[in-house]
């Protein structure tokens, strides 16, 4: 039988002639329909035609129909395979990678300002033998309040109430969020069978404060705890004179106050002189015209809490203090209001 005659290999021809012609994925898809669909696809057509075939030719004419069907199904997927192919091939070539097109900017990340400066604040300690100690912000009271000597009926309770944790059971005023990193340095202590102790404790705070320019609902302290045999106040007045030297300048001067924090016997509060006016300014923003900045409180720990740690009072002595990291940031980069630092407006935070 010639060639011409076979219908299907007229149907064959037609069909691969068809799909050569095919340029996109589009066109490959209506010729999938046209030969290949499943109700009235031509070689569907063809297929259900076998049974309806002369008996003797029915055999031979379903073998080629099922080749025909193979053949086409190859096909079509050599088809795609090359249309992907002439795509990515197309990627490179046609300006997809023009190297002359300016470079799309990297956003770079960087460390919120309190983060900096409390990491400086941390080397500054680090380098005058601190080790840093990190505990929990959801706190005990007997942890943020009896162990630093508040008890129930303290003033600096008010001053500080604070966040309470509602618990399923037991006292509701049990749990809260720390006031202060002073739960730390007992914990320090705690762990900490004989001194000495060498610790700064960094870590957020929390506090019922109505907020202004100076005062944040959550703020980050830095404090330390020094106890050892012969620790005395000039140690303290050393060590955050260093401090004060490293964070502002080699040149600066302090000054102490007296000052009263419950866990302190005597306490004390660390100013620097004003370098913003230096002293000559009496309407300077940030001395307020005394030529003082106030900057951290501080001063002997309680011989009271040397004792409930087990420590012999009488032989060892330690020194503590408290920084208020945002306070520091704010003084370093002349900033005027402290609420900047946690409105996460990116244009403030993109300038440090
Ligand atoms: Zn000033």
């Amino acid at each position: 039988m010639p060639a011409a005659a076979d219908p299907l290999e007229a149907l064959r021809e037609e069909a691969l002639i068809s799909l050569s012609d095919a340029r996109d994925d589009a066109s490959v898809e209506l010729w999938r329909n046209h030969w290949l669909g499943r109700s009235d696809g031509r070689l569907t057509i063809l297929l259900r035609s076998i049974k309806d075939q002369p008996a003797d030719q029915r055999a031979a004419f379903g073998a080629g129909a099922n080749v025909l069907k193979v053949t086409l199904e190859t096909a079509l997927e050599e088809k795609l395979e090359s249309l992907r192919q002439a795509a990515l091939a197309r990627l490179g070539t046609e300006g997809a990678l023009d190297v002359t097109l300016p470079g799309r900017p990297q956003l770079r990340g960087r460390l919120h300002p309190v983060t900096q400066t409390m990491r400086d604040c941390l080397d500054a300690f680090a380098q005058m033998g601190f080790r840093v100690f990190e505990g929990p912000e959801v706190e005990w009271s007997k942890y943020n309040f009896d162990a630093a000597r508040i008890p129930e009926d303290h003033p600096a309770r008010d001053m500080w109430d604070t966040i309470w944790i509602d618990t399923a059971a037991g006292d509701p005023r049990e749990i809260l969020l720390r006031t202060h990193t002073t739960p730390n340095q007992i914990r320090v202590m705690e762990r900490t069978p004989e001194p000495p102790v060498r610790v700064v404790v960094p870590g957020k705070c929390y506090r019922h404060e109505a907020t202004d320019a100076t005062h944040e609902w959550m703020l980050t302290q830095i404090e330390g705890l020094a106890v050892d045999e012969g620790v005395r106040m000039s140690d303290l007045k050393g060590t955050l004179y260093q401090f004060a030297q490293t964070m502002f300048g080699r040149d600066r001067k302090i000054i102490f106050h007296h000052s009263y924090f419950p866990f302190v016997e005597p306490g004390i509060e660390m100013a620097i002189d004003c370098f913003i006016c230096r002293g000559n300014d009496s309407k300077c923003h940030t001395c307020h015209g005394t030529g003082w900045i106030e900057i951290l409180g501080a001063g002997m720990v309680h011989p009271e809490i040397i004792e409930c740690h087990g420590y012999d009072s009488s032989r060892v002595t330690g020194f503590a203090f408290g920084i208020g990291v945002e306070r520091v940031a704010l003084l370093r980069w002349g900033i005027d209001d402290i609420r900047h630092f946690y409105s996460n407006d990116l244009r403030f935070l993109r300038q440090f």
